[in-house]
């Protein structure tokens, strides 16, 4: 059975990163007909945000990366939120101590600091593992007595992996290939902390085994973890999960990971959602929130590092699904672009119906003072300009409110000394029209101009001129529709004074 899990720690909002390995962790298990788990690593109680658990779980229901397991929903291995599964880390804890892969260790966090500064004096740098362990102060290098004395008086103490001896380690992963780790260049982790609680590396591997995780596809910070993983998982005495880890997103420019805070530099948003920091108020901007639909945003997201076979660039989370393969990511870092991102939102706009992108609209805080009928007609007139739903409001902000000023360059070009006599006379025939749509409209400005000897555009200009403010927007004739008569010549009649 498939089973792949996203484990984020609640240490602050899902950003882009995270939500493409979610994204790939719910593609390869759909693809492959299997369970995706959503699991929440909150053992470092020191680096918890408060919200990060619920930002994480309404970010995925926004991109609709539904978990069939999760902290919310439950399931056959819940808990699914690490700190309530102490119980079974110290069952393991036992086991792993019992078996003498992990030790215990007495060291106080200024004992280690002064090791550390010595090494440092030398010109070295300290490392806890198979080298130095004899001389500090834990279970191997103490004895038995000792050891029971510290115990009995409480000492607070940690447990650490007994880091093996020079042993060459080959290491698979699924989008790398082959490759190796020797032991004696890692170290000897900490499983559990002085208060009990497992770290990330031992609760992690728990977890997955508990979980009956068989797939674990994540973030390539997390390879040289892989060593002490696959370690972990032998000196348990359980079957290792497959695995791939996914290259970095890079930034626009390609140079460097793509960080939280390029966000607020560069302008674009790294994040789902707007997300409130609760320490100091700040809001970093999401996705949703800027406008994009989110079946744009994981179209955009899922062809970071991965594309489908035939170089397709627009699909739907189902065929996503269906065209999804681990072997196909790409080993070297996908470059984030912000036009990319607004290129998939213009396409999936194309593709929303007017009806839909008037919801939309009407949802949003723009002040819409115009009757559904007429909003409909502006959307399908506008969205073919529209990268953003509201771009439909403010490319088209003339159908609500007239003019105040006229573009400068656009009078110099529209305008002459016959211009304000020749509107004046347009608007009468303008009036006359009974039945004030496109067609009849059209047909008059033909007229009117042939009358006159003049050019449709010395005509049509001018009109825009006066009714937009600028020489942009969609057909006149149509703008005067949706207008209305009144406004229309209103509009015109202020133009010309
Ligand atoms: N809790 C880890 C993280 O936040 C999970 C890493 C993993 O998937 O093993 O990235």
């Amino acid at each position: 059975k498939i089973r792949v899990r996203f484990a984020p720690s609640p240490t602050g909002p899902l950003h882009l990163g995270g939500v493409r390995t979610a994204l790939y962790d719910y593609l390869f298990a759909k693809n492959q007909g299997g369970e995706f788990v959503l699991r929440i690593e909150d053992t470092d109680t020191a680096r918890y945000v408060e919200g990060a658990e619920e930002y994480i779980e309404e970010a995925l229901e926004w991109c609709g990366i539904i978990p069939d397991e999760s902290p919310k929903k439950g399931g056959k291995f819940a808990p699914y939120r690490q700190s309530e599964r102490r119980d079974i880390y110290d069952r393991y804890t036992e086991q792993i101590l019992k078996t003498d892969h992990a030790y215990i260790a007495f060291d106080t966090a200024e004992e280690l600091d002064a090791i550390r500064a010595e090494y440092e004096a030398k010109g070295d740098v300290f490392s806890y593992d198979n080298k130095t362990r004899n001389r500090l102060r834990n279970s191997l290098a103490l004895s038995e007595e000792e050891v029971q004395q510290l115990l009995e008086a409480k000492t607070p103490y940690v447990v650490r992996f007994k880091m093996p001896v020079d042993r060459t380690l080959g290491l698979v992963d699924i989008i790398r290939g082959n490759t190796s780790v020797n032991t004696d260049i890692l170290d000897d982790k900490v499983l559990v902390k002085n208060d009990g609680m497992p770290t990330y590396h031992f609760a992690n591997i728990i977890d997955d085994h508990e979980m009956e995780i068989s797939h674990v596809i994540r973030g390539e910070e997390w390879l040289p973890s892989l060593g002490l993983h696959t370690l972990l998982y032998e000196a348990m005495g359980w079957e290792a999960p497959q695995f791939a880890h996914l290259s970095l997103i890079l930034k626009p420019e390609g140079k460097g990971k793509l960080s939280k805070r390029d966000g607020d530099k560069f302008g674009f948003p790294v994040f789902p959602l707007n997300f409130t920091d609760p320490a100091t108020g700040h809001v970093s901007k999401g996705y949703r929130e800027s406008g994009y639909l989110p079946e744009a945003f994981i179209n955009m997201v899922a062809l970071l590092g991965w594309s489908p076979a035939d170089d397709k660039e627009i699909l739907s989370l189902d065929e996503m699904v269906k065209e999804f393969d681990l072997h196909k990511v790409h080993k070297a870092g996908a470059r984030f672009s912000k036009e990319k991102s607004e290129w998939f939102n213009h396409q999936y706009i194309q593709k929303t119906s007017d009806e839909e992108l008037l919801t939309i609209l009407k949802n949003s805080d723009l002040s819409l003072n115009i009757d559904d009928e007429k909003l409909l007609k502006i959307i399908h007139l506008m969205k073919e300009r529209a990268t953003f739903p509201k771009d439909i409001y403010e490319n088209g902000k003339f159908f609500f409110e007239a003019p105040t000023s006229y573009d400068e360059k656009a009078s110099k070009k529209a305008w002459n000394d016959e211009t304000s006599n020749l509107l004046t006379e347009f608007a009468e025939i303008l009036n006359s029209i009974n039945d004030f749509v496109p067609e009849n409209i059209k047909k008059n400005l033909h007229d009117f101009a042939e009358n006159k000897g003049l050019g449709m555009g010395k005509v049509m200009m001018p009109l825009r001129l006066a009714l937009v403010g600028e020489l942009k927007g969609p057909d006149v004739p149509d703008i005067l529709e949706l207008i209305g008569k009144e406004e229309s010549i209103a509009r015109i009649s202020n133009a010309v004074n």
